[in-house]
């Protein structure tokens, strides 16, 4: 569905476009399903996606990526979001965790990960949230503290994407617990090192093959050139990423609510009940009708979005607003969506049921849609 043509992106966006949905085709859409029952992806997904230059788009090309805008990113965000393939994590590792390496790592560690990382050798993670905390992020438990050249953490972490895969996770933790947000510095932790162990792989109502776990810290010891940028300052370098972050998940919205809207058209035209095409009932029709005109309000405001953030210019609160909006959208599309396919629309085997399964995190995850209206309220 694409109610009005989209101006963001150049030729050779579309040509990238076309690959990333080969690629999706021929490496993603067969395996899917079989993920979703390991809960998690194959390593060598990740190896072909980094092959194809499908991770980390657009990280300079001196630091292993592709070097292009953050469009191609976006487009591999939209192609998966399309497809209802919510199980490769490339999103957060390429446009979550890479761009904090390469935005506030030290030479060495630009030099060190983000090569590995766009070649899907290494898988990034974030951990910010714990049993205890996830909202309020002051109230981060998670220490690290300095002991000669070493920083030794101890804490846990829940919730945490690509969390059973990951090869190295920035942990946010405090370096000064009695500092507030001042004591809080984000620290990288390489999978493998002593004391660090990855919990459940937990089991989720949706977003199946996409691994998402528990992580403990006991009496991990790192080099204290592991702090990721100053240390004290952890705080402000998340609080910086958050728009850009927030609109990656508008962004999945809306490709998601897009194609669910398609898949829903072509069902309701072919099911036929007391004697006509379910689509021909006035009610469905303005039940589709309703639902095409808010996707393409707000298809138009992310796009507006993007254009913002690709000159640097969106604020938090807009990031905020496109978050709360387009996820809330995309809640009450797809249950319309499920309505109309009838009991089919409960069926897994249906992408449909998958899409609305998957989407509910969206209003929940990247920060609450609730923590969304204390930034949009605290601007006013
Ligand atoms: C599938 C999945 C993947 C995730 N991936 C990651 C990841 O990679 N890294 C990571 O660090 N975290 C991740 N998270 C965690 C996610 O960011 C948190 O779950 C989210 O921020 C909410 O925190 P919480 O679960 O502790 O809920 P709480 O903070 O306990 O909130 C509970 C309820 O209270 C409401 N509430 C809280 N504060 C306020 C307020 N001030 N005003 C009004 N209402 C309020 C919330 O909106 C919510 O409705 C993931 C979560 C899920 C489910």
């Amino acid at each position: 569905m694409q109610a009005m043509p989209r101006t963001l992106f150049a030729e050779e966006h579309e040509i990238f476009r076309d690959s990333v949905r080969r690629f999706i085709e021929e490496e993603i859409a067969p395996y899917h399903q079989q993920w979703e029952k390991d809960g998690q992806i194959s390593r060598e997904a990740w190896l072909k996606a980094g092959k194809m230059g499908l991770l980390c788009a657009s990280i300079p090309e001196e630091y292993g990526g592709g070097g292009g805008d953050r469009l191609y990113s976006i487009i591999v965000m939209e192609e998966l979001a399309r497809g209802g393939f919510s199980g490769p994590g490339f999103d957060l590792h390429s446009e979550i965790v890479a761009p904090y390496i390469q935005r506030y790592g030290s030479e060495e560690q630009k030099r060190h990960y983000l090569p590995k990382m766009a070649k899907g050798e290494i898988i990034g993670a974030i951990a910010m949230t714990e049993p205890g905390t996830g909202s309020d992020l002051q109230g981060v438990r998670t220490s690290a503290i300095k002991d000669g050249n070493e920083l030794v953490l101890n804490g846990s972490k829940t919730f945490i994407t690509n969390g059973q895969m990951c090869d190295v996770v920035i942990v946010v933790a405090k370096t000064d617990p009695d500092a507030g947000a001042k004591g809080t510095s984000l620290v990288l932790v390489d999978g493998g090192t002593d004391g660090f162990r990855k919990g459940r792989n937990l089991e989720k109502v949706g977003r199946k093959a996409q691994d998402t776990s528990e992580l403990f810290f006991d009496d991990v010891r790192v080099p204290a050139s592991n702090m990721l940028g100053e240390e004290g300052k952890g705080f402000g370098y998340l609080m910086q990423e958050l728009a850009w972050e927030r609109l990656q998940v508008a962004i999945m919205a809306v490709a998601n609510i897009e194609a669910a809207f398609g898949w829903t058209v072509d069902y309701t035209k072919e099911r036929k009940a007391f004697g006509q095409a379910i689509a021909d009932f006035q009610h469905s029709r303005f039940a589709l009708a309703e639902m095409k005109t808010e996707i393409a309000v707000a298809r138009t405001f992310v796009d507006r979005c993007i254009e913002l953030m690709l000159k640097d210019e969106l604020d938090g609160e807009t990031g905020a607003m496109a978050k709360l909006w387009t996820t809330d959208l995309q809640g009450k599309v797809l249950d319309q969506c499920v309505q109309l396919h009838g009991g089919y629309g409960f069926m897994w085997e249906y992408p449909i049921a998958r899409a609305w399964a998957d989407a509910r995190v969206q209003r929940i995850y990247a920060g609450t849609n609730e923590i969304m209206k204390v930034v949009i309220g605290r601007g006013i």
